[in-house]
């Protein structure tokens, strides 16, 4: 057979959702995926994860068939079984836990593993109609959301990241782009090369964005916000502030001056780590132009305070007034803007009202009973059916998930493409499609595309997509009747689009992508903020369980997880260049490239510690330790070190990743995870740690079922 080159759409966890032409080499074979010119953002460049798709679709490790374990929990023993016994055994599994303690002891649980919109979402529809557990998601961007909404308004869109060609300066803030959005660095290019564009990158290490920078701010981990308060400090200290855009669209620009007369470089730079002289020269920089495009990432974000960081960095653009000028304002995500009916999909209207909300992030503490509240008064979680993630490795307080997925009463089905570190602790592993084997559409949170994905070869041995596994356990649980279930989805895809007044899905990819892309006066706001008033807010309008712990106007927040004497470091664990959160740590390519587990260490960290360039070290707190290679590196600040992620959990001696030392605890207002604010210490492999006292189970016993709570 001829070599095919079949248009499609990547659907990792990734805001760029890349245009991607496939080589068919048979109808079930892959060779070289190449970015497609058709679609005018991603422009034909694609990450080189990606490029070398075949080695993660026919990874002869993918599973190919149902399984049943066959000893212990997480030994790794399964028997191969066919599907109709492995659906019948998880769906009598799933009937015994709702029979003994109500539908909500069901866990349907999910994130971003495909970010298509049928084959991710379709997991709302089960607990919709099941009445089972929901999920609050926390992992990503709730933190980031809080911190835009509470400034910008409901409407979560911005500029249109195609005039960052038209900037004379553009920012990205906690954004590596090489490694995780790399179509930025081209658009980057394209401004450098018309215009002569400056870049600025703010971020506590110097990653490869970094270095590519005219300027590089390195502020210590957790302290965005007082960076960006001392900025607009000098904004308007130097009269770089634009009057006329405040008194028009802000509800208090005299308060927000008076509230920042004491946030001064010198005060910021206390906090930052940073050189006053620093922040004068970049707020010079950024106020000198209305040319000024801010691309905000989701690194600082994560943190205790990453809403409040959030809030202020957004307050930037609103005080110079670049959103009023082609080539300013600012993007953290486009999602908002696709105005898609994916009622079909979810069947958010059948959830009753009563089912309740379980965190994400709490997944140790929901499962080994360690925190109170984290089963919202509910009964416990007795049986979860997993799709689109690895919890094992990717959740925060790893050890505590290990535990809760240890327990003998807990019945968990993974339905997932590898034997990952949570499918290895489940009780029945179903094999499942990647995106080249089955059908979706995709919406570019970076972007204004949506793009399609039809099946490009036939599904690896038995593997099916969580569509039709959706429907065919739903079918045997006895669930409502919904029109999706009866779809394929294909159908299902179909039916969405024409739902949103959009042509069908040939027709869309066959046009290189719906570029959704609206107005000028509509991206840049010009016809207000997403408050009712159409104003920015100065004064947060905070929502959510934590509101109270907000500040009112821009600000730092001290509420991070601080460095003290015990634990003189604060960990970042940012995203490494061959891996996407979990995924793509299984191919071998990536491994090799991506080398091994390594902190990056200060050279004075080094020396004062006695740790030598590429030497095991140990890296702990309270939470638990973890064994890897040093990297003396001086591009970080003193009192910071760096983990680039997500390692698999075997790279490390103790079997647990990097997220065994991440606190689980809920970032305000509403929940969200604090991947990047932790303190540790540091140590040569073999010197005794200090015995520590658990935070609150590290050391405690074999863990019991959370008590039962008996439902009608
Ligand atoms: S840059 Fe992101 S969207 Fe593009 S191919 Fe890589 S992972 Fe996929």
């Amino acid at each position: 057979m001829a070599v095919e080159i079949v248009r499609s759409t990547c659907p990792h966890d990734c805001a760029s959702a890349c245009a991607v032409d496939v080589e068919r080499l048979a109808p079930d074979r892959v060779g070289r995926l190449r970015g497609g010119r058709w679609n005018p953002y991603t422009d034909g460049m694609i990450c080189a994860k990606v490029a070398r798709y075949a080695e993660r679709t026919h990874n002869p490790d993918r599973l190919t068939t149902p399984m049943v374990r066959d000893g212990p929990k997480g030994s790794g023993r399964f028997k191969p079984i066919g599907w109709d016994e492995a659906l019948d055994r998880v769906a009598d599994a799933f009937d015994a836990a709702r029979r003994r303690h109500g539908p909500q002891a069901l866990w349907p649980y999910h994130y971003a593993g495909t970010m298509g919109l049928v084959q991710r979402d379709g997991i709302q529809r089960f607990r919709a109609l099941l009445g089972t557990s929901l999920q609050h998601d926390t992992f990503c961007t709730s933190l980031g959301d809080a911190g835009w909404a509470a400034g910008m308004g409901a409407r979560k869109w911005g500029v249109d990241p195609r005039e960052m060609a038209d900037s004379d300066v553009i920012v990205l803030w906690g954004l590596n782009a090489v490694h995780t959005q790399v179509q930025i660095m081209g658009w980057v290019a394209r401004a450098r090369k018309a215009r002569g564009a400056r870049l600025v990158v703010v971020d506590p290490y110097r990653n490869p964005t970094a270095e590519k920078a005219d300027m590089h701010l390195m502020p210590r981990p957790g302290t965005d916000a007082a960076l960006a308060c001392a900025v607009m400090h000098v904004l308007f200290r130097d009269g770089l502030a634009d009057r006329t855009y405040l008194a028009a669209h802000t509800d208090d620009p005299e308060g927000l001056e008076a509230h920042l007369r004491d946030r001064t470089p010198a005060w910021a730079a206390r906090i930052t780590g940073l050189s006053a002289d620093e922040i004068e020269a970049f707020a010079h920089l950024y106020g000198g132009t209305g040319r000024a495009y801010l691309r905000i990432g989701y690194g600082f974000t994560r943190s205790r305070n990453g809403a409040a960081a959030m809030h202020a960095v957004t307050c930037l653009p609103v005080v110079t007034g670049a959103w009023a000028h082609r080539g300013g304002g600012a993007l953290w995500s486009m999602s908002g803007l696709y105005q898609l009916d994916t009622s079909l999909i979810t069947a958010d209207e059948h959830r009753d009202g009563t089912q309740r909300w379980l965190d994400q992030s709490r997944l140790g503490a929901i499962l080994t009973g360690a925190a109170s509240d984290a089963l919202a008064a509910g009964p416990p979680v007795t049986a979860m059916l997993i799709q689109n993630t690895n919890p094992m490795v990717t959740a925060p307080d790893s050890t505590q998930v290990a535990r809760g997925f240890a327990r003998e009463d807990l019945f968990v089905c993974v339905h997932e493409q590898i034997l990952t570190e949570t499918a290895r602790m489940a009780d029945v592993v179903l094999p499942a499609t990647t995106f080249l084997e089955h059908d979706d559409l995709y919406k570019g949170g970076g972007h204004t595309v949506l793009g399609i994905g039809l099946r490009v070869i036939t599904p690896l041995g038995e593997a099916r997509c969580n569509h039709d596994v959706l429907n065919a356990l739903m079918a045997r649980l006895d669930a409502p009747a919904h029109v999706a279930n009866e779809m394929s989805a294909r159908e299902l895809l179909e039916e969405t689009l024409r739902l949103s007044g959009l042509p069908e899905a040939e027709e869309i990819r066959d046009a290189g992508g719906h570029d959704c892309a609206t107005s000028f006066d509509v991206h840049h706001f010009r016809k207000g903020f997403g408050h009712c008033d159409g104003r920015f807010r100065f004064h947060g309008a905070w929502r959510g369980a934590q509101a109270a712990v907000m500040p009112d106007l821009p600000d730092h927040l001290e509420i991070i997880e601080a460095a003290d004497a015990d634990h003189p470091f604060r960990l970042v664990t940012a995203p490494a260049r061959q891996f996407l959160n979990s995924s793509f740590n299984e191919t071998p390519t990536s491994r090799a490239q991506q080398g091994r587990p390594t902190v990056f260490v200060h050279p004075d960290d080094a020396q004062s510690l006695g740790v030598t360039d590429g030497a095991p070290v140990r890296l702990g707190n309270r939470r638990g330790s973890v064994t890897l290679h040093a990297q003396v590196f001086p591009g970080l600040p003193t009192g910071t070190v760096v983990v680039e992620s997500l390692w698999p959990a075997a790279a490390f001696p103790e079997g647990l990743g990097i997220n065994a030392l991440v606190g689980a605890d809920p970032g305000p207002p509403n929940g969200g995870a604090v991947f990047h604010d932790t303190a540790v210490w540091l140590r040569p492999a073999g010197v005794e740690a200090k015995a520590e006292a658990p935070e609150s189970w590290a050391a405690a016993p074999p863990v019991s079922p959370p008590p039962a709570l008996e439902t009608a």
